[in-house]
C-alpha cells in the first residue's frame, strides 16, 4: 500500500512563514516556522523561506499537495499574487513557480480566505451559513462566507476589508493609500499606540500580557484597537448582514480584551441595531494556524481525488498481476 500522503498548508504573512501538516479532520500534525525576510527584499528570498519550511516539515515523506495562504491579492485563478502590501511579490506567477521548484501539486489563495475556509470546515463558523471573518495580524485580512462558500469576487480580491478607508487623509498605509482600517485596528496599530504613549517598543504578545496584568497603557491600547474593530465591523455588517462575525489572527489571542470594546462599538455604530439581530462577535476557534490549516484543506480537496484515482489505478494493476 502507498504511504499516506502528507497535505501541507503554508501561511506566509508579513512576519512569519508557518508550514503545517494537517490531517483530514483539520488536526495539525506538525509545524515548521521561518521568519519572513521582509517586504523590500528579492522575491526569491521569500520563496527560499517557504521552501525551507516545507522541506523541514516534509522530511522524506511523500507530499500529496501543498496549499499556500498568502497575505496579499491572489488572482481569481489562484495562479498569481497580484500585490502583497507586506511582501515583495508584484504580479508574480507564484503557484506554478513553486510547483516546479517543489515538484509537487500546489494551490494558492489569499490567507484570510484560507483561514475562513478552515473556520468553516473545522472551527467557529460551524453551521452558520453566512459569516464575516477578519484576521488581525500585522494588518487585517478578511473573508466573506455566503451560503457556505468563500466569496472570492470577480478578480479574486473580495474581502480586503483592511484597506477600506475609515479616516480620509489619515495614516499612510503600506498599500499606498491613507486612512485604511488596518492602520487603526491591527497588531501594528496596537504597537504604534503603545509607542506613541512613550513606552519602549513592545510586541503584540507583550502588550497582551501587560493588559492582562492591568497595565493602563496596554488596556488603553486594546480599548482603542477594539473600538476601531467594532466600527469597521459595523460597516461590514451593514453591507453583508452576516449571521456571525469571527475574529482571528494573532491579536485575537487577547480574547475579550479586544472583543468586548469591539462588540460595544458594533452595537453603537451599526445601522438599525435596535431593529435587527446584531451578529455575535466570536473568537476564531483555530488560532493563528487557521490560514495554514485552510490552505492544507484546499490542497487536499483539490488534489485528493487525483490521488485516489492514481491509487485505484495501482490497485487495478496489482489485481491484474495477481490473476496473471
Ligand atoms: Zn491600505
Amino acid at each position: 500500500m502507498l504511504p499516506v500522503a502528507l497535505f501541507i498548508g503554508v501561511d506566509i504573512g508579513g512576519t512569519k512563514v508557518l508550514a503545517t501538516a494537517v490531517s483530514s479532520s483539520g488536526r495539525v500534525r506538525g509545524t515548521a516556522v521561518r521568519t519572513t525576510p521582509g517586504r523590500d527584499v528579492a522575491a526569491s528570498l521569500i520563496e527560499d523561506a517557504l521552501t525551507e519550511a516545507v522541506q523541514e516539515l516534509a522530511g522524506v515523506r511523500r507530499v500529496g499537495a501543498i496549499g499556500i495562504a498568502a497575505a496579499g491579492f491572489v488572482d481569481a485563478q489562484g495562479e498569481r499574487v497580484r500585490f502583497a502590501p507586506h511582501l515583495p511579490w508584484r504580479d508574480e506567477g507564484v503557484r506554478a513557480r513553486l510547483a516546479e521548484r517543489w515538484s509537487a501539486p500546489v494551490v494558492l489563495d489569499n490567507d484570510a480566505n484560507c483561514a475562513a475556509r478552515a473556520e468553516l470546515a473545522h472551527g467557529a463558523v460551524g453551521a452558520a451559513g453566512s459569516a464575516a471573518v477578519v484576521t488581525l495580524g500585522t494588518g487585517i485580512g478578511g473573508a466573506l462566507i455566503v451560503d457556505g462558500a468563500v466569496i472570492r469576487g470577480y478578480n479574486g480580491m473580495a474581502g480586503e476589508f483592511g484597506h477600506t478607508q475609515v479616516v480620509p487623509g489619515g495614516r499612510a498605509c503600506e498599500c499606498g493609500g491613507t486612512g485604511c482600517w488596518e492602520q487603526y485596528c491591527s497588531g501594528n496599530a496596537l504597537t504604534r499606540f503603545v509607542r506613541e504613549q512613550g513606552v519602549e517598543d513592545l510586541t503584540g504578545r507583550e502588550i497582551t500580557a501587560a493588559a492582562e496584568q492591568g497595565d493602563p497603557v496596554a488596556l488603553a491600547a486594546f480599548a482603542s484597537v477594539g473600538e476601531w474593530l467594532g466600527v469597521g465591523l459595523a460597516n461590514l455588517v451593514a453591507s453583508f448582514d452576516p449571521q456571525i462575525v469571527v475574529v482571528g489572527g494573532g491579536l485575537s489571542a487577547a480574547g475579550d480584551l479586544l472583543l468586548e470594546p469591539a462588540r460595544r462599538a458594533l452595537r453603537e455604530s451599526l445601522v438599525g441595531a435596535e431593529h435587527r439581530t446584531v451578529p455575535p462577535v466570536v473568537r476564531a476557534a483555530l488560532g493563528p494556524e487557521a490560514g495554514a490549516i485552510g490552505a492544507a484543506d484546499l490542497a487536499r480537496q483539490t488534489f485528493r481525488s487525483a490521488g485516489s484515482r492514481a491509487r485505484a489505478r495501482l490497485r487495478a494493476v496489482r489485481e491484474t498481476d495477481r490473476h496473471r
